[in-house]
């Protein structure tokens, strides 16, 4: 709380049209995530969903002012790696069998504004089970039929059969029906033809799973999943298409052969060797780590049972893959934020942020990896990312400084989104 009243100052003079309307945001702090630099007593001013400038508090005529007294003002911040439509956290492997699209759409809607509301107004959506369903749930927001963050979806899983992204578990003989299957391919071809689908569906990237995961069972984190030929394929055919692709990766041999084959990023990365540092450095190859979510898997999964191997699994990753963090960050791998928000609750994306600063990053540079770093993974800089004239206006308001206590971050009170004020409970 910062304990002062916001302050609505009305138009003096004539009617202002919505449109020209101009909101003026001040507070004590603006952080230039550009610069690096905490600008003092500044305003951001907002007309319709963008900034106009940002500047020393004067008054302007005719706007509406928000005061935000003691707080820092950063721009809306973003998760590279969620998980929003249906519930992926279950100690049960098929139950996204059990639950209909209507229902894991609905899920979405209520995943969405939790995000929303914890101050990430930007999503990278890397995969549903059921395939495109995240595309439903991202034109929903975008038409302003539900509240949620700006969306850029991978549409399904590119996996192999019994891979990483399938819904495995089941009993012998069975399979998935279709809709979970849009991603499944077998050979080269097979993965061009899943591309276009899933592009012309609606996605805006591909999500390949190149090793085994943590989650599925059956699968092994540090085995390879798909072939290089294959990889090379779905990366030609995305950008062929404009497209991207991004690699789930865990393995060391799996994360070499991705990063060769031309993947713009790495999600998870646990068991990255020196090699694959050295690879990724040169090649800018971005690194997309969930260095929180292995405590939380490792105190929920235990209380609720989850199934014996995950649980394995995940004291093979989660220590791994913070110190091979640390040693990506000491190399300058670019590191991108993402949290795999779904395998914990969404609405805690936030809570990353303390271990990228305990696993040596500072806390400008997480904050970076969580603003304009991830905007230029995405392809958005410019648009969102940072608080610069002509991006939209999503912005958000942090109690104290964040370059002190990069924890702030977990409180947001003030949540605007292209210039649409979410939540603002000071
Ligand atoms: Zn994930």
């Amino acid at each position: 709380m910062v304990g002062v009243a916001a302050v609505w100052a009305i138009a003096t003079a004539g009617p202002v049209s919505a449109t020209q309307q101009v909101t003026v945001i001040r507070a004590a702090r603006v952080l230039d995530v550009v610069t690096g630099r905490l600008l003092r007593d500044r305003q951001v001013e907002v007309q319709a969903d963008t900034v106009v400038a940002v500047r020393r508090w004067r008054p302007v005529p005719r706007a509406r002012v928000v005061e935000l007294g003691t707080a820092t003002l950063l721009p809306g911040l973003i998760d590279l790696h969620t998980h929003l439509v249906g519930d992926i956290q279950s100690a049960s492997p098929t139950a996204p069998l059990e639950s209909t699209p209507e229902d894991d759409v609905l899920i979405g809607a209520t995943n969405a504004r939790k995000t929303l509301l914890a101050g990430f107004t930007t999503v990278r959506d890397v995969g549903t089970y059921r395939g495109l369903l995240d595309v439903a749930l991202k034109r929903a927001i975008e038409s302003g039929q539900i509240d949620g963050p700006r969306m850029s979806v991978a549409g399904a899983y590119l996996t192999k059969p019994g891979g990483g992204g399938e819904v495995t578990g089941l009993p012998a003989g069975q399979v998935p029906p279709p809709p979970f299957r849009m991603g499944v391919v077998a050979t080269p071809a097979e993965a061009r033809e899943a591309v276009r689908r899933l592009l012309e569906g609606g996605a805006d990237f591909i999500k390949v799973i190149a090793t085994g995961a943590v989650l599925t069972v059956g699968t092994e984190p540090g085995e390879i999943e798909i072939d290089a030929a294959t990889l090379r394929a779905v990366v030609e055919e995305a950008r062929r298409r404009g497209s991207y692709v991004t690699a789930h990766a865990h393995g060391a041999a799996g994360i070499a052969q991705a990063v060769r084959a031309g993947v713009r990023s790495i999600e998870h990365g646990s068991l990255l060797d020196d090699d694959g540092i050295a690879l990724m450095a040169s090649a800018g190859t971005w690194l997309v780590a969930d260095i929180y979510n292995g405590d939380y898997i490792r105190e929920v999964g235990r209380r609720d049972g989850w199934p014996e191997e995950t649980m394995r699994k995940n004291e093979e990753t989660t220590d791994a893959q913070r110190r091979a963090f640390r040693r990506a960050v000491r190399a300058g791998v670019p590191i991108g934020y993402g949290t795999d928000a779904g395998v914990y609750p969404h609405g805690d994306n936030a809570k990353q942020f303390r271990y990228l600063v305990e696993h040596g990053m500072t806390p400008l540079a997480a904050i970076r990896s969580a603003t304009i770093e991830a905007a230029r993974l995405m392809g958005w800089e410019g648009r969102v990312g940072a608080i610069v004239p002509g991006a939209k206006a999503d912005l958000i308001a942090v109690p104290g400084n964040p370059l002190a206590d990069v924890t702030v971050l977990e409180r947001p009170f003030f949540v605007m989104k292209g210039g649409a004020m979410m939540r603002n409970d000071q």
